[in-house]
């Protein structure tokens, strides 16, 4: 069993328990939870990664415009797994292309996607830990 880390983004957030139950309808185990507000600062952390990118500054304003829900769901192969579920980063193209991912049904564009996924190991690793700095890494 795998886990990796998801992230219902603010313009999802009103969507939150459908989306969780969606999340345990494809055989996720939710392991942990936890809604927050990320600051300017922090979401700059989270993603660090987009630094210098010109899309960068209106990531960091809509990544901390409001509540977040950070979830760490378990299954096998959960990375490849969520990420597939959640479709393309560009919500438009998603809705084209795999209109019943979740990109395409809570998503409105390139930023505005709704959801978030760890894309491999080390980073799920990185962000959950991110999250939940004080959970147990077995
Ligand atoms: P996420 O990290 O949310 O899973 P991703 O890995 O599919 O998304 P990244 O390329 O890591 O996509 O980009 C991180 C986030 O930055 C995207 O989810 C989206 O909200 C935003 N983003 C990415 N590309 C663009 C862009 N060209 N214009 C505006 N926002 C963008």
């Amino acid at each position: 069993v795998e886990r990796t880390l998801a992230v219902i983004k603010p313009d999802a957030v009103h969507h939150a328990d459908e989306i969780e139950d969606i999340i345990t309808q494809n055989g996720f185990s939710v392991l942990q939870k936890r809604k927050v507000q990320l600051t300017p600062e922090q979401a700059s952390e989270l993603y660090s990664e987009h630094f210098g990118k010109m899309f960068f500054p209106s990531l960091i304003t809509y990544m901390s415009s409001g509540p977040i829900v950070a979830l760490v769901i378990a299954k096998d192969k959960a990375i490849s797994s969520w990420r597939e579920l959640i479709g393309p980063t560009n919500a438009l193209i998603a809705k084209q292309s795999h209109p019943d991912s979740l990109r395409a049904k809570y998503g409105t564009d390139d930023q505005q996607n709704a959801l978030h996924g760890s894309d491999s190991f080390t980073s799920a690793e990185k962000e959950i830990r991110f999250f939940f700095p004080d959970s147990i890494v077995e």
